[in-house]
């Protein structure tokens, strides 16, 4: 018996570094015994890496666009976000910020949405393409069914709470 941990760290340009466990395994080699990653063990990790890979970019937008565009002051936070993105890969809880507009900046709404500016949209343009182009050959319920059979589509994820928008 062994244990494997698979894990994802990021690494931003200045040097700072964290590290998130996507998946722990228990394996054993015995004759008989399942070789590899189940089916199921696949999608809890593709499904693990596009939560920590969408959450380090989450945050890094985030934290690259807190300043007014104009005078590069630190806008005030109006309060914080929750949006449920769908990707073939699950469907990803993404935090952001809604920020008061600086003084300088002409427009007419008091408070801007991080997430609005950043992701208009609710799903990954890969997850419509592939659901209109096997929508095209069967119905939708089907399409999402035979998508479900080899991925973590509409899988919920849980919120890895450390990684903390600041
Ligand atoms: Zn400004």
């Amino acid at each position: 018996m062994m244990k494997i941990v698979v894990t994802a760290k990021v690494i931003h340009d200045d040097g700072s570094a964290y590290q998130e466990t996507l998946l722990t395994l228990q394996k054993t080699a015995e004759q008989g015994e399942p070789l590899g990653l189940s089916l199921n063990e696949s999608k809890i990790l593709l499904n693990s890496a596009q939560l920590a890979i969408i959450q380090a970019q989450s945050q890094s937008y985030m934290q690259a666009h807190r300043e007014c565009p104009h005078c590069h002051q630190r806008r005030q936070i109006k309060d914080h976000q929750t949006r449920h993105y769908h990707t073939l890969f699950g469907v990803i809880p993404i935090k952001g910020l809604r920020l008061y507009r600086c003084r300088c900046e002409t427009n007419n709404t008091k408070s801007v949405s991080l997430l609005s500016e950043w992701l208009p949209e609710n799903t990954h343009p890969e997850l419509k393409y592939i659901e209109a182009k096997w929508a095209s050959l069967m119905s939708y319920d089907l399409t999402v069914d035979r998508l479900k059979d080899i991925l973590p589509i509409n899988k919920g994820s849980v919120w890895i709470s450390k990684i903390i928008v600041r």
